[in-house]
């Protein structure tokens, strides 16, 4: 059974950006451009109303350096910057496919998609039908795996999906059931009565997650107030038996759909900095708050401060893996939720 060590080491955390195209409320006059990729792994966040127009592509190298210097306080740099024209099987290539070694090494993992509401949090994390997003496209890579690896070892594999809203946790797979946390010395976080469904396959896997989206506490693409404040956490148990050795190895892979970050942004999750407000989304900001303490090499991780990160304390920190996906809108109308994010990302860093 894996649990996070107390290990000191710098948490393992890959933070990425995806900037999502404009839509036609962003093509009027009132708006323009503001975020522009530069790579992948630099893009300049250009607020200002007058800015002379600049476009990469095709600029040589040493401009792009200038350009570079004289952005300076607006340059952002990530592990990877995706591009409005890319698609979601791309963002798999360099955000989760990576991990599913890892998760083959028993080592838990976790990706969290953030950013305000209308970002693209869903259309990366679920996609639709026909452009799965990574969550489908993770599982089909681990069912591939797993067949590679069928004649070393045994696989049992489940899934579970639940909500936090309003800190409350409920099972999407059982509707109407609340859920309580347990920690167990053997088997670290549990979530006591949770309703946990072995599957075979990745198709089977997307009726699951289309049900368990019916269940949310508002339709995941509807962009109002209500859905924006819910996490949907998606986690996959892997065991694995090894044949000639009987060794035990366990994983576990937890992806999310944070809240919309558009209510925390006005404090900018600055470490403890932070104001209590009925309207703050508690969970959010202490996975930001858990998120910066790693980040940090801090020893105190306030784990217990949120539902959410009580649920992933055994899948942060110590020597597991973390993906951040930090979803943007290019527009001028979203400029202050994508700073904001930008900001929180580099923080994460
Ligand atoms: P969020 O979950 O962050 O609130 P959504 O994923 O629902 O945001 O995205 C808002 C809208 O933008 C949706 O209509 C979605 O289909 C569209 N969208 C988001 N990202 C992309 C993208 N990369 N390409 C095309 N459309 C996108
Ligand atoms: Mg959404």
């Amino acid at each position: 059974v894996l649990t996070a060590t107390t290990s000191t080491s710098r948490a393992n955390i890959k933070v990425v950006v995806r900037v999502r195209p404009s839509n036609t409320k962003e093509s009027g006059d009132n708006h323009r451009v503001v975020v522009k990729v530069v790579d992948e792994n630099v893009l300049i966040f250009d607020p200002k109303e007058n800015a002379e127009p600049f476009f990469y592509h095709g600029v040589q190298q040493k401009t792009r350096d200038l350009l570079r210097k004289t952005q300076k306080d607006l340059q952002f740099t990530f592990h990877r910057v995706f591009d409005v024209h890319v698609q979601n099987a791309e963002v798999f290539d360099h955000s989760t496919k990576p991990l599913i070694n890892s998760l083959m090494d028993g080592i838990n993992c976790s990706v969290f998609a953030y950013g305000a509401t209308g970002a693209g949090k869903t259309y990366t994390m679920l996609g639709n039908p026909s452009n799965p997003g990574i969550t489908f496209l993770t599982m089909e890579q681990l069912f591939h795996t797993k067949e590679e690896l069928s004649a070393d070892r045994d696989f049992q594999l489940g899934i579970t999906y639940l909500e936090v809203y309003n800190e409350i946790v409920q099972d999407l797979l059982n509707p109407g059931s609340t859920l309580t946390l347990r920690e167990d010395s053997k088997f670290g976080v549990v979530v006591a009565g949770i309703k946990y469904v072995e599957i075979k396959s990745a198709n089977e896997l997307y009726t699951l997650l289309e049900q368990g989206n019916k269940n949310r506490t508002q339709h995941p693409t509807d962009a109002n107030s209500e859905s924006s404040r819910s996490h949907a956490v998606f986690q996959v148990y892997l065991k694995m038996k090894f044949k000639v050795t009987g060794e035990i190895r366990m994983a576990k892979l937890s992806m999310i759909d944070l809240a919309g970050s558009e209510r925390g942004s006005a404090t900018g999750f600055q470490g403890a900095r932070f104001v209590e407000g009925a309207n703050i989304n508690k969970s959010l900001l202490a996975l930001g708050n858990c998120i910066n303490s790693l980040a940090d090499s801090q020893r105190h991780v306030p784990y217990r401060d949120s539902k959410l990160t009580r649920l992933l304390k055994d899948s942060l920190g110590g020597n597991c893996q973390t993906v951040m996906i930090a979803n943007v809108s290019p527009s001028s109308l979203s400029y202050e939720d994508t700073y904001n994010t930008l900001r929180y990302a580099t923080r994460a860093k």
